[in-house]
């Protein structure tokens, strides 16, 4: 298949190229290179003849038709996106125009390409959006999120990530696009933005709870929807791998403790912070459909996850080093609106 990735410089939208080319798709990466992007993530496929980078942006339709007649993808795999819930608080004008007017827009460019295809490759054609469990609003101390969950966002990050997964599904039941949707867990890993939880370990009083997803598992997980999964249907893709945001914190310093004897004890850093205000308690994702229906489980456990991420963080100090030398990273983000009561950080 020859895939068009959104967001392909991004985290996830990375190891889903880098997986794709693994498995030999052909890969156009359209990305409009903000703040969150690198290159440097895709930098050991862009040499592969069956690799091809646009710089543009989805909310851009001249530029969406132009890549689609350039490219003539068989499947779109839609990431890009404003993702850091934080940013969001402080100014969500660029989540409402990224997430929800720049997927309009692709949405709109994927019909007419796909409208133009033969019958064959029409049939074939899929049009595949990522998306967040954060969609469904907060959990208490039990229950899971199913792909029947109500939708309930309580950030202008997570209601912008609602409002395009109902424009994908409108786009299948109006225009018959052949539309998957994934809404998956907080994911972790290699090539990290150094703002989020897991590679910043800055953290609060600690007793959030996410599931956490290793990026790799995810870009298997989304390449086997892609290939397998039914049209028109939602999947939940999580870890399995609950944990509240302070024990990812501990387990984070006895990983280094172990890997870089001379800092221990690594906890004496841990600091607690005030909360993001509207900041949801508990997410957990059932994603039994995904395992029943389609055969996919994650590969690795949260401490293996964890324990690979802090050896590549560990190994690849030249990649975090330049990412945090931009302009407004590693400070504190999301403290516009009024603090609520504390709870815990992560994005
Ligand atoms: P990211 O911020 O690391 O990457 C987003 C990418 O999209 C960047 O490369 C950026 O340059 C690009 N982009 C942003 N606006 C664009 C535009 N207007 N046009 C073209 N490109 C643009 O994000 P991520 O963490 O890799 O997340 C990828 C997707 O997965 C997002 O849709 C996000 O909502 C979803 N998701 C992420 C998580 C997570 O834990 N990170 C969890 C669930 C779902």
């Amino acid at each position: 298949m020859k895939i068009l990735v959104t967001g392909g410089a991004g985290f996830i939208g990375s190891a889903v190229v880098r997986r794709a080319i693994a498995e030999g798709h052909g890969v156009v990466n359209v990305d409009r290179l903000t703040y969150a992007a690198n290159l440097a993530n895709v930098a050991s496929v862009a040499d592969d003849p069956r690799y091809a980078f646009e710089h543009a942006d989805i909310c851009d339709a001249a530029a969406m038709a132009r890549i689609f007649a350039a490219h003539d993808p068989d499947a779109v795999m839609h990431l890009a996106a404003e993702s850091h819930v934080d940013r969001s608080i402080d100014g969500p004008a660029a989540f409402i125009q990224t997430n929800i007017v720049g997927s309009y827009t692709l949405l709109e460019a994927a019909r007419a390409h796909w409208r133009a295809l033969p019958a064959a490759r029409a049939a074939t054609f899929r049009f595949h959006h990522v998306s967040t469990d954060e969609v469904y609003g907060a959990l208490g101390e039990t229950g899971l999120f199913t792909e029947a969950t109500p939708y309930a966002p309580s950030s202008p990050y997570s209601a912008s990530k609602a409002a395009s997964d109902h424009l994908a599904r409108a786009w299948g039941a109006t225009y018959g696009l052949p539309v998957l949707v994934t809404n998956c867990s907080n994911n972790y890993g290699p090539f990290h933005f150094p703002e989020k939880l897991i590679p910043l370990t800055i953290l609060n009083a600690g007793r959030n709870v996410r599931d956490w997803l290793y990026v790799e598992d995810h870009a298997a997980a989304l390449l086997t929807v892609l290939r397998k999964g039914a049209v028109g249907e939602t999947y939940n893709i999580g870890g399995h791998n609950e944990a509240r945001n302070i024990d990812i914190v501990r387990m984070i310093c006895a990983l280094l403790d172990a890997m870089r004897p001379a800092g221990a004890p690594h906890d004496r850093l841990i600091a607690f912070v005030a909360d993001r205000p509207g900041h949801d308690f508990r997410y957990a994702i059932d994603a039994s459909r995904i395992g029943r229906d389609l055969g996919w489980r994650p590969s690795v456990t949260l401490e293996e996850g964890l324990r690979r991420t802090v050896a590549w963080y560990l190994d690849n100090e030249p990649w975090w080093r330049g990412v945090q030398q931009r302009q407004g990273v590693g400070a504190r983000l999301g403290l516009a609106a009024q603090p609520s009561a504390s709870h815990g950080m992560t994005g």
